[in-house]
């Protein structure tokens, strides 16, 4: 439902991307690993559509949820958001005098709009929210907060979990959700990916160091990204690789 073909994309006019090339098929989780610099959240934002980074080569075609075929590189950020797509950042962003409540409506209402469909009343909206929100076991004052303003790493990576459980996207990309989050929240987070997210016309890119977050949200795929590029891809035992061995030793050997 994803497909990247020969994608370069530069920032700052500094190539990052070098001709990556990856596919997600519907109902997949495909976790990206790599070391620090890599390219990981370039892609993430190139996916995005974040202002900054220039795609300067390639495509990516992404499935609707009609099951039609777009070129997402063609479209507005808010666009790609109403098309499906949902980016959950490696450094979620503060909104001071936004609440979450508010922030996450007017998202909501506003892709509902887009989707020509009715926004939800307030009563429904929270309904929704607090239900969103106990998958997370995220407290409801919480809610009523400032966006992510004061929150902790982890509480960060929690609210943007629950704001993906409001939108519903078809597909997530998430850039190293678990990084802050302590063993109980990684766990929660984990499970919430999962009941979110794993089903069969939806599909992940999971960015992530890290086994024990693979361990819960269990991977289809696995590929390594290294120097702009998919070096490697394989099942879920090249993450338990790449953990026992390091990224050097795998990668010399797919080199070889
Ligand atoms: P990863 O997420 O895999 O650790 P990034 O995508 O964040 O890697 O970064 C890839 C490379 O792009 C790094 O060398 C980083 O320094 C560089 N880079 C990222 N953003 C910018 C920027 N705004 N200006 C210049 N270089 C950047
Ligand atoms: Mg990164």
């Amino acid at each position: 439902m994803l497909k990247i073909e020969n994608l370069h994309a530069e920032v700052d006019g500094k190539p990052i991307l070098k001709g990556l090339s990856l596919e997600v098929a519907a109902g997949e989780v495909h976790a990206i690993m790599g070391p620090n610099g890599a390219g990981k959240s370039t892609l993430s934002y190139v996916l995005g559509g974040r202002p900054g980074y220039e795609v300067t080569g390639g495509s990516v075609t992404f499935s609707e949820r009609d099951g039609t075929s777009i070129d997402l590189l063609a479209l507005d950020p808010h666009e790609r958001a109403a098309a499906g797509l949902f980016l959950g950042f490696q450094y979620p962003v503060e909104i001071p005098g936004v609440s979450n409540v508010q922030f996450l409506r007017e998202a909501l209402n506003a892709q509902r709009a887009a989707r020509g469909e009715e926004p939800l009343s307030g009563g429904d909206f929270l309904k929704l929210a607090k239900e969103k929100a106990g998958l997370l076991r995220m407290d409801m004052d919480m809610l009523k907060r400032q966006v992510n303003v004061g929150f902790s790493g982890g509480e960060k990576k929690r609210a943007e979990m629950v704001q993906m459980g409001i939108l519903a996207p078809q597909f997530a990309v998430l850039d190293e959700t678990d990084s802050g989050l302590d063993i109980d929240a990684l766990r929660v987070v984990g499970e919430g990916i999962n009941t979110i997210m794993r089903a069969p016309d939806k599909g992940v890119l999971l960015i992530t160091h890290y086994q024990r977050l693979l361990d819960v949200v269990k991977p289809d795929r696995v590929s390594i990204l290294a120097a702009g590029r998919i070096v490697q891809t394989g099942g879920p035992e090249l993450a338990q690789r790449l953990e026992d061995e390091g990224y050097d030793a795998v990668m010399a050997e797919a080199a070889a």
